[in-house]
């Protein structure tokens, strides 16, 4: 059966939130989409059957949320995982031992843990390059590259990556594109309008968006990637449960306006911890003299709801003073839900990453990252205020 955006019809990206992949139930008119809870679908002959014979191949609810974030996406299809980490397995495992994966050189630690300790196990090749230096790239693309690899805005320093140009070198050289859009939304960016092939989310962060599911999803047009994730959804089975997808349609729904709020509140805090005196560098794409700032301006729509902060001195015990001292920001892994939240990647998200592949990639011990949520701007100041007088 289609996933296909079937609402992408050139109506705005709040209507397509809000309508894409659903309509309502045909038995009964319920406007929300149904939590298709079963596990096999009756059949009037032997393969005549209405497009659904197995859940693990397909649920009705699944198929409205993979439409909604083809829709959203702007990719004819949408693959939808049990989590983030699976979608990315469920590409590598398309690929094939002696493949070479170009990857960028900030990423998600469980990308690199997945890389690191499970493929290259089975033969395919990782090299870790830093993807806004462009003649590193170019270097790296000499050896013959199956994929490239990496996240804009990254993870957790908010560098920013060149979508277009990136594109343009790997398919020049024979390689495909594929971007981790988890940071970004496809609100404020969509990478395939830049020459990317697969676009992959953790639909845990802004999709869900209220931290209460786990999720992963990989949208993209080229009909093998289409046909390679489908084969693996059906023969190694990552797949989302039916009331997962219903949170998750619940949550796009809401997608544009969260955004905005979460971008709005972003610069605020930005800016306020920009002006204090313990603050060190403040790393947030939407500063004019952040290095990527201008790249960011291109292929996003706004700067997003991350940022990052390093202390002047580098104290770790400074950082672990701030990063206890807050109330409205609590102390957790994970981003991208309604509520603001405040994690020390070193300890926690990329502890993952070796300690010297860790300071190679300028991830300092003092640095604090940031999920700013959409609680008043006011507030979150005040909270980061009183956690930094602590430190004194
Ligand atoms: C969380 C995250 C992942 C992994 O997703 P899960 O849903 O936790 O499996 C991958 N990439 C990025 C950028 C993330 O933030």
């Amino acid at each position: 059966m289609s996933t296909s955006g079937d609402n992408n019809d050139g109506s705005g990206f709040g209507t397509r939130a809000i309508h894409a992949g659903q309509r309502p139930d045909p038995s009964t008119g319920a406007i929300m989409t149904p939590v298709y809870l079963t596990s096999t679908y009756v059949q009037e002959a032997p393969n005549v059957n209405q497009g659904y014979d197995y859940a693990r191949v397909a649920n009705p609810t699944r198929s409205a949320l993979e439409g909604n974030l083809a829709s959203l996406e702007g990719t004819s299809d949408c693959i939808c995982f049990g989590s983030g980490v699976g979608a990315i397995d469920a590409v590598m495992k398309s690929l094939n031992p002696g493949d070479r994966v170009v990857a960028g050189n900030d990423l998600y630690g469980g990308s690199f843990r997945l890389f690191k300790k499970v493929y290259e196990k089975f033969g395919v090749i990782y090299d870790i390059v830093d993807l806004t230096d462009i003649d590193a790239l170019k270097s790296a693309l000499q050896k013959p590259t199956r994929l490239v690899w990496f996240e804009t805005p990254s993870n957790p320093l908010l560098r920013i990556v060149d979508l277009q140009r990136v594109s343009e070198l790997a398919h020049e050289a024979g390689a495909q594109v594929a971007v981790d859009n988890t940071f970004a939304t496809p609100f404020l960016q969509r990478p395939v309008e830049h020459g990317v092939d697969l676009v992959m989310h953790s639909t845990t962060k802004y999709i869900g968006g209220h931290s209460d599911v786990v999720g992963g999803a990989v949208c993209t047009s080229d009909q093998i990637w289409v046909e390679d994730l489908r084969f693996q959804i059906k023969t190694s089975g990552a797949i989302p449960g039916p009331m997962d997808c219903f949170l998750l349609l619940r949550g796009t729904k809401t997608l544009h306006v969260r955004m905005e709020r979460h971008c709005q509140n972003a610069r605020v805090v930005a800016e306020f911890l920009k002006g204090h005196a313990l603050v060190d560098r403040v790393y947030y794409p939407g500063f004019e003299d952040h290095p990527g700032h201008d790249v960011a301006a291109r292929q996003m729509s706004d700067f997003g709801g991350m940022l990052s902060f390093t202390l002047k001195g580098d104290r770790m015990e400074d950082a672990l003073k701030v990063l206890s001292g807050t109330s409205v920001f609590s102390l957790a892994e994970s981003l991208g839900g309604v509520e603001s939240l405040i994690d020390h990647p070193a300890s926690m998200t990329h502890a993952s990453v070796p300690k010297e592949d860790r300071l190679k990639a300028g991830l300092k011990e003092t640095l604090i990252r940031l999920s700013v949520g959409i609680e008043d701007a006011a507030d979150l100041v005040a909270d980061l205020e009183a956690a930094l007088a602590a430190v004194g």
